[in-house]
């Protein structure tokens, strides 16, 4: 125990105000697994915590690209491999001007328990670049993507490190990335995940992880003895891959979804989205939602997310249950206190760590039903792992097959957090239970294959 006191007192004086989202991180972790540390000494012996907390490389490197008026810009890229102890490195690729080293080592470090909770052998990384992928040109995406790939090339492989995609990382891009991959190389390696379907994707990646937030999403509610989400009124933040998914799949199962959300602003629409209409803005013409009030009149927009209160416009309308699928820290303790007050019953996180901690804390303090990120948006990385397995053996599976495969892979998801947090003395406590499932798993191969 000395040893994991030591490593969380390091983390009460981060020297590097970007890293503190990475630090965030790990301090829910390291303080979730104190009793499983308690219970086996060997976890301390082999300073796993020192060593998983440590990515085993960053690597940063220019990318220098032409833009459509011939002027040269420059970004930067990375890669941060985390932790191969249970096979290679996976992980996406976020394109957004908010990408820096501790976003990427945040991103990576909740990766690693991820890819474990799925079972898969696989380990955690993470990478992107500060480039912004809006407003521009098809070319100009193109160009960067290939100067991306000029470096990441050198560490990647189908062995090595595998990456996907993330915030502003779609099929168009991974398309570029694997283009390019393949020309520098002349090989055909199953080295990215996310492609097309018509050249090595497998059916339902694009829907897998925000369906797979609404199979874990029942898989829990059911273990919790909670009513369904049939019939029941969802808010949904995000209108990106994760969230227009999660709504899809909440509409099929007979849910009522009325709230979606960009980097612009909220929109509420109580006879629920209107799932075409938002697909035709965000995913055909990447229009502002402002733009939805032009067919559905009676929905509002507010244009501000942040009242000057700090609370956030999608947490402000009541709901059953809220599933955060935009980005990191978008719910904070004013927006939990507000859900809970109306009544919230359930949260379900589809972006990575988008609760605060003082959020997460009166959510489990209310013994209100929390999914965290690693555990119930894990159903992306679960199908990234059946499309190395299709790649790998040229089969191609039928999207019907690769959804009851996902629905299961959740349900197990599920069944091994709860009874996890239940043996180790936090029944119902999802944060406690995917943080010692993971954590464990990972602890346990780094010890077998030492230092
Ligand atoms: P997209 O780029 O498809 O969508 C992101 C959405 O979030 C957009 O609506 C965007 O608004 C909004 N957004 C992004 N940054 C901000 C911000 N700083 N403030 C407010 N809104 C913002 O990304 P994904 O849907 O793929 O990813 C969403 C989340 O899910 C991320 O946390 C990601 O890490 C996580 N995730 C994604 C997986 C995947 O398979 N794609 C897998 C697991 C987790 P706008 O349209 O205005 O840009």
């Amino acid at each position: 125990m000395t040893h994991l006191n030591d490593e969380i007192q390091k983390l009460n004086n981060p020297n590097c105000a970007e890293e503190e989202i990475f630090y965030q991180a790990v301090r829910e972790v390291l303080h979730s697994v104190a009793p499983l540390h308690l219970s086996d000494r060997r976890y301390s012996l082999h300073k796993i915590a020192k060593r998983m907390i440590a990515p085993d490389r960053v690597i940063k490197f220019k990318v220098a690209w032409m833009d459509d008026r011939n002027e040269i810009q420059v970004n930067t890229g990375y890669r941060i491999q985390f932790n191969n102890a249970l096979g290679p490195y996976k992980g996406g690729l976020r394109f957004h001007p908010s990408v820096n080293e501790g976003i990427l080592k945040f991103l990576g470090f909740e990766q690693i328990f991820k890819n474990a909770l799925t079972g898969l052998p696989l380990g955690g990384a993470k990478g992107g670049s500060d480039f912004d992928p809006k407003g521009k040109s098809d070319f100009e995406i193109m160009r960067f993507c290939n100067s991306f790939m000029q470096e990441l090339h050198k560490y990647i492989g189908s062995r090595i490190d595998i990456p996907a995609g993330d915030i502003g990382v779609g099929a168009r891009e991974i398309g570029y990335l694997f283009g390019q991959y393949k020309k520098i190389t002349s090989s055909y390696d199953g080295v990215m995940t996310g492609k097309p379907y018509f050249f090595g994707g497998s059916p339902l990646r694009p829907e897998a992880t925000g369906y797979g937030v609404v199979y874990f999403t029942q898989a829990m509610l059911k273990t919790e003895n909670k009513e369904g989400l049939k019939g029941k009124i969802c808010t949904v933040s995000g209108a990106g891959n994760v969230a227009i998914h999660t709504i899809e799949k909440l509409r099929q199962i007979g849910a009522i979804v009325v709230s979606c959300s960009d980097s612009g602003g909220t929109i509420y629409d109580a006879d629920g989205i209107d799932l075409k209409l938002l697909k035709k803005l965000k995913l055909i013409r990447c229009e502002s939602l402002e733009k939805y009030l032009n067919d559905r009149p009676n929905a509002s927009y507010t244009p501000l997310d942040r009242y000057p209160d700090g609370a956030h416009a999608v947490w402000n309308i009541p709901c059953y249950a809220a599933f955060p699928c935009a980005t990191e820290n978008e719910l904070n303790g004013t927006d939990a206190a507000t859900l809970i007050a109306n009544g919230c019953s359930c949260v379900s996180e589809g972006a990575n760590m988008p609760s605060m901690p003082e959020a997460i804390a009166l959510f489990l303090e209310h013994k209100i039903c929390f999914a965290p990120a690693k555990a119930a948006n894990a159903g992306g990385v679960t199908v990234s792992g059946f499309e190395m397995s299709q790649n790998a053996s040229m089969e191609r599976w039928s999207a019907e097959e690769v959804d009851a495969k996902l629905q299961n892979a959740m349900q197990n998801i599920c069944h091994m957090v709860s009874t996890t947090a239940k043996e180790y003395g936090s029944e119902g406590n999802y944060v406690a239970g995917a943080n010692i499932a993971g954590f464990k798993r990972v602890a346990d191969a780094m010890i077998a294959e030492g230092i």
